[in-house]
């Protein structure tokens, strides 16, 4: 397996697969990579002839008072992972190699960006949706994968890609879940034991409203308000939303009569925490 640093280096392995007639799989990803991100990546050797993953903490879509800085790298480790999981190539590149000091093109998404996530992040998806493109056309992927996890991020780049004619296929995968239930995360490795066991009020409530949902509740608010009070009884949780949106437009929807995300941010302590269902 090659490790990258350079656009340039990704792009010249990228073409010589590319003469040989050889398909490419994408796998973006931020690193301290898990049993989540490899289902991506198992997903796209399945489907591929060669699998590049990247490894890049973008720094645009934290907001000032985020993660940035603390969040978990290892990128030995991820290596591994990647070269066990079968990838060819794993593309890490420095800030400065992907963000000149005068960079000034973003791409910005409407309509989808405006609830959930992007109300209390209000440039994270303005910062996605421009790294993903940028690695869109440093990689030319046939195929890219993201997990049903971020559930807004995969509407927001299925959108984007629509909207300005990218000819790649975005692949979403089902979300990976530790025994317990809790959806695993990079982020997971920031909570004290206590509030490991605290967190999982977010599955507990995912697991409640999906069931609701399953056996015939067509009433959004109800479902909506039993998962408060699951997530409301822990003393070291804090909601940041708790919505169920129309999976298609990604706006308010209580009604269950259509496809359905229902998506939680959850504080836990300092560490806030992402988990949703979808019903289609
Ligand atoms: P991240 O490194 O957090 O930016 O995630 C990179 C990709 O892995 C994104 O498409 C995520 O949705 C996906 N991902 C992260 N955690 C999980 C999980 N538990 N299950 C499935 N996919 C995941």
């Amino acid at each position: 397996m090659q490790i990258e640093k350079t656009v340039s280096g990704v792009r010249s392995q990228v073409k010589k697969w590319k003469k040989e007639g050889l398909s490419v799989g994408l796998v973006p990803t931020m690193g301290y990579l898990h049993e989540g991100h490899q289902s991506l990546i198992d997903r796209a050797v399945e489907e591929n002839d060669r699998v590049v993953v990247s490894i890049f903490v973008n720094p645009i879509q934290f907001g000032p008072t985020e993660d940035l800085a603390t969040y978990p790298r290892d990128l030995e480790a991820d290596c591994i992972l990647c070269k066990r999981a079968g990838a060819a190539l794993v593309f890490a590149p420095e800030v400065s190699e992907m963000y000149a000091e005068d960079f000034s093109t973003f791409v910005d998404t409407s309509q989808v960006t405006e609830e959930l996530c992007g109300k209390s992040r209000p440039t994270h998806f303005r910062g996605v949706c421009t790294v993903v493109s940028k690695l869109f056309h440093i990689a030319s992927p046939d195929r890219a994968y993201f997990g049903q996890k971020d559930a807004q991020q995969l509407a927001v780049i299925r959108r984007m890609v629509r909207d300005l004619n990218i000819d790649i296929e975005i692949v979403g995968c089902p979300i990976i879940r530790e025994a317990d239930g809790l959806a695993k995360s990079s982020r997971n490795t920031y909570l004290s034991p206590e509030e490991r066991k605290a967190a999982l009020v977010l599955s507990k409530a995912i697991f409640t409203g999906k069931a609701m949902v399953e056996t015939g509740e067509k009433d959004g608010e109800k479902v909506l308000g039993a998962m408060r009070n699951i997530i409301e009884a822990e003393p070291l949780a804090r909601i940041d939303y708790v919505e169920m949106v129309h999976w298609d437009t990604i706006q308010p929807h209580h009604r269950i009569d259509g496809p359905i995300l229902t998506a939680i941010a959850v504080y836990i302590g300092n560490t806030r925490l992402i988990d949703n269902f979808l019903y289609e």
